[in-house]
């Protein structure tokens, strides 16, 4: 199958064209748990069937368009009132296109630069799909000040009525990034993993001979929200799910044979974790920015001297200062634990905005986080049958460091 991927670059949305785009796609910055997400350039070729863009009904763009210009959009990020210079992780072009594709690269590369020649110490999170060369390396290694993570998405999905892509190139391009990361640090982003899909024992085996080349890698699993089962329905694919989630779904059962994939393989892999961004802190030597440590459950299988690390940085805000920081963005604080901070009145972006900020978990009393689900969905929580104990790992073999 042949993929328009585009040259050149990215030409202007047409003005008649916008009002047939999501006014929140319009909108280009957003508050995340990853970061502020930057998206000045929506539309992609790559035809992923579960992508986000069925939520905004974009999916059928496939040409990539550029909402505003690259300088524009830097003004608009750095000035954003949510945005602290050094402090909030910042992910580019990761909602709907490809930051990797031909014709957006370029834009991609302008932007890191007008960043870094800010000073900016902040991470910034590329992820891609698509190809990744020594010149882009090299480019990436460049930068001086910004702490960059390509994140190198990979399914191993062979049914190419969902995924289109071969998952051959993402292995390349990590091959090609982890052997030329100098500053720049590579980290394998598995996903999604789907039982019945990609989860064979060769899919697993195939992603942790993966891990080997990267710092870090992560594992999660599929948004499955009613606009990607439509999508599903509409062309026949296999539905994963009997129910949509507002999370995304990782049964556990799943998780327990990739742990034990993790346990089993060869010595040289990478550290697996549950979390993106503790595998991109973990990469970086630095705690993980969303402060996961105070659940403490999720770090069962982090290597020791990160677990320290993380320890170490980890503190329980005072219940007064948050109190006035809930307040002053409009909602109240309702508990300050050592497993999180709980909020009420306050929508996702402004929990990010705290949880950077204090470096320790905000949750919306509203949507509990339930104990070991890891902030999944609830489906496949707990496991209906019972787990047999050779697929199961002991936390020690899973990253032993
Ligand atoms: S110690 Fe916990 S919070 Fe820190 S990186 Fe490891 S899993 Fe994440």
């Amino acid at each position: 199958m042949t993929l328009h991927t585009g040259v050149g670059r990215v030409r202007p949305l047409a003005y008649h064209d916008r009002a047939a785009v999501d006014p929140a796609l319009l909108d280009v910055v957003e508050y995340r748990k990853s970061g502020l997400s930057l998206n000045w350039i929506i539309g992609c070729p790559l035809d992923c069937g579960y992508c986000v863009r069925h939520l905004f009904g974009n999916f059928a763009m496939k040409v990539p368009r550029a909402l505003t210009t690259d300088r524009a959009a830097f003004e608009l990020l750095v000035a954003h009132r949510f945005f602290q210079p050094h402090v909030t992780p910042i992910q580019l072009l990761n909602r709907a296109t490809d930051p990797m594709l031909p014709a957006v690269k370029p834009h991609l590369f302008t932007m890191l630069r007008m960043l870094d020649d800010a000073g900016l110490t902040n991470h910034v999170l590329i992820i891609t799909r698509w190809r990744v060369d020594a010149a882009d390396c090299a480019a990436l290694n460049a930068l001086q000040n910004l702490r960059v993570t390509l994140l190198v998405t990979y399914s191993g999905i062979d049914d190419d009525r969902i995924e289109p892509v071969d998952s051959q190139i993402a292995g390349a391009s990590l091959r090609t990034a982890h052997a030329h990361a100098g500053r720049l640090r590579v980290v394998l982003y598995w996903r999604p993993l789907v039982p019945g899909l990609n989860d064979t024992d060769a899919h697993l085996a195939a992603a942790m001979e993966l891990s080997r080349h990267a710092q870090a890698t992560v594992f999660t699993g599929l948004f499955f929200r009613d606009e990607i089962r439509a999508y599903y329905r509409d062309h026949g694919l296999p539905e994963p799910y009997e129910h949509t989630a507002r999370r995304k779904v990782f049964p556990e059962h799943l998780e327990q044979r990739v742990l034990a994939a993790a346990a089993a393989r060869m010595p040289g892999g990478s550290p697996v974790f549950r979390k993106t961004s503790c595998a991109v802190s973990y990469a970086h030597g630095l705690p993980d920015y969303n402060g996961h440590v105070g659940i403490r459950e999720l770090c069962d299988i982090c290597p020791t001297a990160q677990l320290a690390r993380c320890t170490d940085a980890a503190t329980v805000p005072a219940a007064a200062d948050v109190a006035v920081m809930a307040a002053g963005l409009g909602g109240a604080l309702v508990e300050v634990a050592d497993r999180a901070v709980i909020v009420s009145g306050l929508d996702e972006q402004r929990r990010y905005l705290m949880q950077h900020t204090l470096r320790h978990q905000v949750h919306d009393i509203a949507k509990p986080h339930h104990p070991r689900r890891h902030g999944r969905a609830d489906l496949g929580w707990p496991t209906a049958t019972p787990i047999p104990a050779a697929e199961t790992a002991t936390v020690q073999e899973v990253n032993t460091r």
